[in-house]
């Protein structure tokens, strides 16, 4: 059986694989047997239920929580040449009669319903006429009081099996509690159900976890590290939304706001100009959740922290769902809590007693120092390999034990004291670096012995260590003012009796995670952006998300095959044939003509046939490469070893800075040219390549300035050239 899946997965779908647990689900399916089936988000639950529909005779129907959601899945679908609709309130009544006949005639496989239409005595009716293959719950979580998304309406659910008592339901959620699991099971009187649990685990996610210390910096930098990519920024309130938002777009991003304080069309605005890559970045509340399907959103970052490490799991997990490399960053301060405690403590006693359960969970995994796979598959009772996951912080070893951190400890603890427990965080801070700030010459804390202790320290490591030292309970935020004090265990420390442990980022290069090398070996990015442009633009005119028209696992392994026939086309990543046929002839063209003109190589057989497997495999190019540059070799040197395109190797080239950390480019760029790209880019206070390939009149390419720009960054120059934004900050 499992055999005329994979067929029609590879046809409709163009995926050569099954991902874990798929088989097993379409199995239950097909054998008419009930089932609930937990998978992390991006796990691939649709085609769990979408690839039986179509071996099964009839047409299944399945229960999705938004109209939205419906809408892009159905989208998606017709555009696989797949018999997919949907009924709902948008529909004219004319759509509506022709979706009724279309049904009535046996010409849908999938049909989409919300459940509070389901369950009308009308449609029940209607379906009792045609030939229904089964039922599939979407977001089953939805059905218990115990998830992050209770919906009333999904209760009404269990009137399925009084109508229909020989079809099967099948439930699918990524939530993974036994609690919500029981619900399920009962609320939709499954017989004894196929209980499938996937593992919790997100390798392609990338986990930093880190304490704020200079928020809009530190959220900077995360996205400069996605330029042109589609992310989420998540904040506690709704006006840290909005303030956050403004000072993006202030700084020449594209975002757009989005919290539940917003009118309903505004709050779609967002929405839809995100799918569609009109902006990149969405800031937003916890509100932000459950519509987004987009596959490709290549970072997720939270600006606070979340309230339990099950919304984190989620709210993370928005990040990578095509299983490309996705990175996720919290950025937390011991305030956070606070502040959620507050937020909560109007709930009823036995509701409060969980939520600070739960938000001792998340200050947990915050402080600790392990491996953050290891601890949220800990979290959700799922034991993890014990190696080095080689995606989380920790095991990469962006951060370090400072070895002298009593004495370092000690120096801050009396600063807090000489300065009588009286000052905000910042202001220790800046006395201990021996800050010229006004204030301080005024109060005359320049006289202090404290005064400037830590100098020879870079004031964001200080201003880190002090909210170690905070989150260790060494000292405590209090009053109105969050002026530091000293504990208990603050002075044992002074007196030398207890050694806190303090971080600060690694003195060695960043690592690049292994996935983020891998996914990209053999792709030309130059041709990867080309095709995205291409890809927008099919998109606009369809009137579909681009995501829906193509992944960006397909784009990637587009720019890695550059197909130039359909045969090879075919053989691409999730190109089935109907994609093939609808879009097969532009994105051949569009590749033809860049491999002509640059040189690439068509028809590549790629190293990988599978690419989110292949994510783990070695990144053999890339090595080869970073190997040589650092003999030395020049670019075209590269280009004629590999076999490469240049734009694949200037690529190479510029992750190979980063990762080295060079300042000086001159082995790869004129020293004159890395001259004047250094002073525009220091006049325009920016580091992006648009505006800098503008002010240079075209004295310098793309490439050029991507390189030099990699070396600024490397160089700290551009950090520097920031102090307006810093002090702003303070
Ligand atoms: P979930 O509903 O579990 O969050 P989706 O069903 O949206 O996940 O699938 C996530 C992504 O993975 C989609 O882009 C989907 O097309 C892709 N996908 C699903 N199954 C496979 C597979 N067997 N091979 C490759 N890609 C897959
Ligand atoms: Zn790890």
């Amino acid at each position: 059986m499992s055999e005329s899946f994979r067929a029609v997965v590879r046809t409709s779908w163009g995926y050569d694989e099954l991902r874990p647990l798929q088989a097993e689900a379409m199995q239950a399916v097909v054998a008419g047997r009930d089932s609930l089936v937990v998978m992390p988000t991006g796990g691939g639950k649709s085609l769990c239920f979408q690839a039986p529909a179509l071996c099964m005779p009839g047409v299944a129907v399945v229960v999705s929580p938004l109209i939205s959601l419906m809408k892009d899945q159905v989208d998606a679908l017709v555009d696989r040449r797949i018999a997919a609709a949907l009924i709902n309130s948008t529909l004219s009544a004319d759509e509506r009669r022709r979706v009724a006949d279309d049904l009535r005639a046996g010409r849908v496989k999938l049909l989409y319903l919300s459940p509070e239409r389901l369950v009308t005595e009308a449609m029940l009716h209607f379906l009792e006429q045609l030939e229904v293959s089964f039922f599939a719950i979407d977001e089953a979580h939805c059905i218990s009081q115990w998830g992050h998304d209770f919906r009333p309406e999904y209760r009404g659910l269990r009137v399925l099996k009084e109508r229909f008592p020989h079809l099967a339901v099948h439930a699918y959620t990524a939530t993974a509690t036994e609690q919500v699991r029981g619900d399920i099971v009962r609320e939709l009187c499954l017989a004894e159900p196929e209980v499938l649990v996937g593992s919790f685990d997100r390798p392609n996610l990338i986990y930093r976890v880190a304490q704020r210390v200079d928020e809009f910096r530190q959220i900077r930098a995360v996205i400069d590290r996605h330029r042109d990519e589609s992310g989420i920024v998540y904040c506690i309130r709704r006006a840290d939304v909005d303030e956050l938002c403004a000072k993006l777009n202030a700084a020449g991003y594209s975002a757009a706001p989005y919290h539940a304080g917003m009118e309903e069309t505004a709050r779609h605005a967002s929405q839809e100009a995100f799918a569609d890559e009109r902006v990149k970045i969405v800031v937003a509340t916890v509100a932000f959740g459950m519509g987004i399907d987009k596959s490709n959103v290549r970072y997720v970052i939270h600006a606070a922290a979340p309230k339990s490490l099950e919304h984190y799991q989620q709210e993370s997990g928005r990040a990578g769902r095509d299983g490309l490399e996705a990175e996720c960053c919290l950025f937390y301060s011991a305030g956070d809590f606070v502040t959620w405690r507050k937020l909560q403590q109007d709930l009823p006693a036995e509701a409060l007693e969980a939520s600070l359960t739960l938000l001792g969970g998340i200050e947990r995994f915050c402080s600790a120092v392990d491996c953050r796979h290891r601890a949220i598959m800990a979290y959700f009772g799922q034991q993890a390999p014990a190696n080095n996951c080689g995606a989380c912080d920790t095991c990469l070893g962006d951060v370090e034990f400072v070895p002298e951190a009593l004495v370092l400890a000690q120096k801050i603890l009396s600063c807090v004291a000489r300065l009588h427990e009286n000052f905000g965080a910042d202001y220790v801070g800046k006395v201990l670096a021996g800050s010229r700030d006004a204030r301080i010459l005024q109060l005359g804390h320049d006289k202090l012995s404290t005064y400037g202790l830590l100098a020879e320290h870079d004031r964001r490591h200080i201003r880190g260590w002090i909210e170690q030292l905070v989150a260790q309970q060494h000292l405590r935020k209090a009053g109105e003012y969050h002026v530091v004090q000293l504990t208990d265990s603050g002075w044992e420390v002074l007196r030398g009796n207890q050694t806190p442990q303090l971080l600060k980022p690694a003195t060695a290069p960043r690592r690049q995670a292994r996935v983020a090398l891998d996914s990209w070996e053999g792709v030309d990015r130059e041709l990867f952006e080309e095709l995205r442009a291409l890809r927008r633009r099919k998109a606009a005119e369809r009137g579909l998300p681009p995501f829906v028209v193509f992944s960006d696992v397909t784009l990637r392994d587009l720019a890695r095959r550059r197909p130039t026939t359909a045969e090879q086309m075919l053989a691409v990543h999730g190109v089935g044939q109907a994609k093939c046929d609808q879009y097969g002839e532009e994105f051949i063209a569009a590749i033809a003509a860049f491999c002509q003109r640059s040189g690439a190589a068509t028809n590549c057989d790629a190293a990988h046939d599978d690419p989110p497997q292949a994510v783990r495999s070695p990144g053999a190019g890339k090595r080869q490469a970073f190997e040589l540059f650092a003999q030395q070799h020049s670019i075209e040197q590269v280009c004629r070893t590999l076999g490469r395109a240049p734009s694949t190797v200037i690529g190479y080239l510029v992750d190979f800075i980063e990762h080295e950390q060079l300042d000086d480019p001159s082995a790869w760029l004129d020293r004159e040219l890395f001259a004047r790209i250094r002073s525009a880019a220091m006049s325009l206070e920016t580091d992006r390549l648009k505006p800098l390939y503008e002010a240079l009149h075209g004295s310098a390419t793309y490439e050029q300035i991507r390189l030099a720009v990699a070396a600024l960054r490397a160089s700290d120059a551009l950090q520097a050239q920031r102090p307006a934004m810093r002090t702003e900050q303070d």
